[in-house]
């Protein structure tokens, strides 16, 4: 007769079951610290939604609207002042790590977005 003596090394699972939830929600959900830049400028921390990326190309800045071109970005409030603030404590030199940067595009920017600057509605607490 047999006996099968109970093995005391029992079987190791290394599939574990770990659920690699990447799906990103498009929705802005409420008290989803995700995606969160500072500001270059002013140096507070704002969505990244609500910033408006930089980066160096070939010694300039270039303003990435759609946020999507390659490299290293800088992130900063699309206004008038914060980008002035980035300007006068050369900040970009420190974001992009670099002696001289090219800041007459952004500026540029800047004062189109001064000159349209309209009164924004208070933001609405949801
Ligand atoms: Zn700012």
């Amino acid at each position: 007769m047999r006996v099968s003596r109970p093995s005391s090394r029992g079987r190791e699972s290394t599939s574990s079951p770990t659920r690699s939830s990447k799906t990103e929600t498009k929705r802005a959900q409420r008290g989803s610290m995700s995606s969160v830049r500072t500001c270059v400028g002013c140096r507070s921390r704002s969505a990244r939604s609500q910033l408006l990326r930089v980066v160096l190309r070939q010694g300039s800045l270039e303003v990435d609207i759609s946020a999507s071109l390659p490299g290293r970005g800088a992130w900063i409030h699309p206004t008038a002042e914060c980008t002035r603030l980035a300007i006068e404590r050369r900040a970009f030199l420190r974001a992009f790590k670099t002696g001289t940067v090219d800041t007459e595009a952004l500026s540029r920017h800047a004062s189109t977005l001064e000159q349209g600057e309209r009164t924004a509605p208070t933001t609405r607490k949801g």
